[in-house]
């Protein structure tokens, strides 16, 4: 699986904290952005030597690329790799660039999933979270990639708002998934200094627990299930990359803040365009040793994971999915003080002990245990997995 970082939004919505820098009256350095990322991808080729079932275009704001761009990127990622086998093709996208024509080209690319930024119908809302689009242009942009031939469309919306959500005039037919995050105000953005100021005044937690259970609910009466702490699906539509990020298989991330894992180690490019630009085109300072078991490179660092970091991050991972963490995948000499600690879980229904579901010639053992977030532990995930950690 292939993920590419788009660092450039048009602007800065006041929550972000993501690496993504601003698009100032119009200039930047798309170009050079490009060079530098198929440069990255020529270096790194023989990382993913096997099939690519996913490619997902992040960011930052990926529908910023003009379709020539974008169609150099995807030129360059079939010589590169093989796409034979391609399951799954996303791109983000924010509503006002979804133009018909835009839609179009995206077909033509390959792109067979769009994940598009409504977040949220109401604009007072929107003009609030400094987003460029209104509520009509998102039920717009919906419609036109309908009719453009996506059947495979997500929505991101976030709740934790001044104003709850209102979905009288959305068109769940149109959508196959969708994710809702909770308002996080991130020390540095505009709105940590708005709500310091007492100029936004957002939802108590309690608001926004009650928020997370309305919308729940919501999303399950519209016929999507919950798999994940934010994501929601129709059955069948669950995202495949995202879903293999949870599965902790090994992934190649390209472009400046881009994170790659190769099932031992994980290596982050630096959040940094310029430099990224700059070691990336600038042939003299490139070596034939970039790849991930190289020493580290001036764009990017690496690590190794010890074994007590991989198990925390796999509790961390599988606790916000409703599949859950099986026994089986700790290894046994941490087993019987894991299961000590998550008795209290058990005991106030943030976790379900599922029945065994392999092996039944031999009775019951750790092993085929099953711990399941109920959605009030989904909603406590991260912190009941940190209280775990080995
Ligand atoms: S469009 Fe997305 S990445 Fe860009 S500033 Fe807004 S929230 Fe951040």
């Amino acid at each position: 699986m292939i993920y590419l970082h788009v660092p450039f939004c048009h602007r800065k919505c006041t929550y972000c904290a993501f690496y993504s820098k601003p698009v100032v009256g119009g200039q930047w350095p798309v170009d050079s952005y490009v060079d530098a990322l198929l440069a990255e991808m020529e270096l790194r080729s023989g990382e993913q030597p096997h099939p690519i079932r996913t490619v997902y275009f992040g960011g930052g704001t990926p529908s910023i690329l003009p379709l020539k761009e974008l169609g150099r990127i995807v030129e360059a990622l079939h010589r590169c790799f093989d796409l034979s086998r391609i399951e799954e093709f996303t791109l983000e996208a924010n509503p006002e660039d979804l133009t018909p024509d835009y839609l179009s080209g995206l077909i033509a690319l390959g792109v067979n999933r769009l994940s598009i930024g409504i977040q949220s119908l109401d604009d007072e809302m929107l003009r609030l979270l400094n987003r460029r689009h209104t509520a009509r242009q998102a039920l717009d942009a919906l419609e036109n990639a309908r009719r453009a031939g996506f059947h495979n469309i997500s929505v991101d919306f976030i709740y934790g708002l001044p104003a709850d959500f209102q979905f009288s005039v959305f068109n769940f037919q149109l959508i196959t998934h969708l994710s809702a995050y909770a308002l996080t105000v991130e020390p540095g953005t505009a709105l940590d200094v708005q709500v310091r100021q007492g100029r936004v005044a957002l939802p108590d937690d309690e608001e926004v627990v009650r928020q997370y259970h309305a919308l729940r609910q919501q999303f399950e009466e519209a016929g999507f299930r919950q798999y994940e702490v934010s994501n929601y699906a129709r059955p069948g539509f669950e995202s495949k990359h995202n879903s293999r990020y949870w599965d902790r298989t090994p992934y190649l991330g390209l472009g400046p803040g881009a994170h790659s894992f190769d099932g031992r180690r994980r290596r982050w490019n630096l959040p940094d365009n310029q430099l990224y630009i700059s070691t990336l085109t600038s042939k003299t300072s490139l070596s034939s040793s970039t790849s991930l078991s190289s020493p580290p490179s001036p764009y990017f660092e690496e690590e190794t994971l010890t074994s007590a970091d991989a198990i925390n991050e796999l509790l961390l991972t599988s606790l916000r999915t409703v599949h859950g963490l099986s026994l089986s995948a700790i290894p046994q000499e941490y087993r019987d003080a894991l299961l000590e600690k998550i008795q209290p879980y058990l005991a106030c229904g943030w976790l379900t002990q599922a029945p065994k579901t392999q092996n039944s010639e031999i009775g019951i053992q750790h092993s085929e245990l099953f711990f399941r977030p109920t959605p009030e532990g989904l909603l406590h995930a991260d912190g009941m997995a940190a209280a775990l950690f080995v």
